[in-house]
């Protein structure tokens, strides 16, 4: 049930700036060769996609994208056969990959946003997507988007998400290490801000750094029962937010690690 709150006010945050550079997976693979598809996983996946599209998943481009990107090869060896099963699963760190049914509900709305088409008409423009994690919703990002920009505080977690998406050659997404609340404001105005932590609040950062008729979708709420999915839409009058789903994410923090 969408609850319309116009005009709701941000509190500014102090953030110092993230010392973040871009960083080309396709300049850091050019020597891998291109990934393997198998059967198996091509069959799990494509079962996935059907469950999403039942679950109320309709846009295409989103569920193309869904078929193509191998859940599997992001995390540990462990959970590979409940890759395609609609659950978070741990990547280290106390951190999780969210379950597919959230990240496809929120890539679905970033692409319903007013105004955020690149010229090509297909894709999304530009996305900063804060959370890298394992790099598994980054990559799917690159698929309906024309650029990504992800950003994760954890270093470990950015360096293994460098490793897993190497393989996959996405030209368009760079991965950044640094604190997402300060956004990133190199790569802004961003078409749509994709968050995959919760905080209390969208810093002001991201409502400046986010284009006119661009869109951000978050979590918010501190307390991991009490949380729910945010649509924020910028617009020449200001922003407006609507509240949706509840939903479980680990929480935002400030600062590098
Ligand atoms: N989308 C990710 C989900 C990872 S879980 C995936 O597909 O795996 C959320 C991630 O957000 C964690 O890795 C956590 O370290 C990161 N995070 C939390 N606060 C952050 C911040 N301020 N800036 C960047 N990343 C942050």
């Amino acid at each position: 049930m969408q609850q319309p709150v116009p005009r709701v006010r941000f509190p500014v945050r102090l953030n110092s700036p993230t010392d973040a550079s871009p960083v080309s997976v396709r300049e850091r693979s050019a020597a891998m060769p291109p990934m393997g598809r198998s059967t198996a996983s091509q069959a799990a996946r494509s079962r996935m996609v059907q469950r999403l599209a039942k679950q109320g998943i309709a846009d295409a481009r989103v569920l193309r994208a869904f078929d193509t990107v191998e859940r599997h090869r992001f995390v540990d060896s462990a959970w590979v056969s409940q890759a395609y099963e609609d659950i978070s699963l741990p990547i280290g760190l106390g951190q999780t990959i969210s379950k597919p049914s959230v990240v496809a509900r929120m890539i679905e709305l970033l692409l319903q946003a007013p105004a955020l088409m690149h010229p090509s008409g297909e894709s999304l423009g530009r996305v900063l997507d804060i959370g890298t994690g394992c790099g598994y919703q980054a990559a799917v990002l690159a698929c309906v988007a024309h650029e990504v920009y992800s950003i994760e505080r954890l270093r470990v977690l950015h360096e293994r998400a460098r490793i897993n998406l190497r393989p996959f050659r996405l030209a368009n997404l760079h991965l950044l290490h640094g604190d997402g609340m300060a956004g990133y404001p190199k790569g802004a105005p961003y078409a749509g801000i994709i968050v995959a932590a919760s905080g209390s609040s969208a810093p002001m950062a991201w409502i400046e750094q986010l284009a006119v008729g661009g869109r951000i979708v978050a979590p918010f709420g501190s307390a991991q029962d009490n949380q729910a999915l945010v649509v924020i839409d910028k617009n020449i009058t200001g922003v407006q937010q609507c509240i949706l789903d509840a939903v479980r994410f680990v929480p935002l923090k400030s600062g590098i690690a």
